[in-house]
């Protein structure tokens, strides 16, 4: 079997098909995936897109919901 480097990191050897390695490829689907919106309540932080708001605003409503 001939191994082929990665054309991308030149580092690691490809082991199947295509041509980039397993981590380069991985990584690549987390860019694909990482999608990150401005949080539209505070306008500070980032958050995922299909969330409503984000993890620190998140932890302040769970507060304020808590805090009766
Ligand atoms: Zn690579
Ligand atoms: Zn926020």
């Amino acid at each position: 079997m001939k191994y082929k480097k990665c054309v991308k990191c030149g580092l690691n050897y490809v082991l199947g098909e295509g041509d980039v390695c397993d981590l380069c490829r991985a990584e690549e689907k987390n860019n694909k995936k990482d999608r990150r919106v401005l949080c539209p309540f505070c306008c500070e932080n980032l958050m995922d897109e299909d969330d409503i708001m984000c993890k620190s605003c998140e932890k302040k409503n769970l507060m304020l919901e808590n805090s009766d």
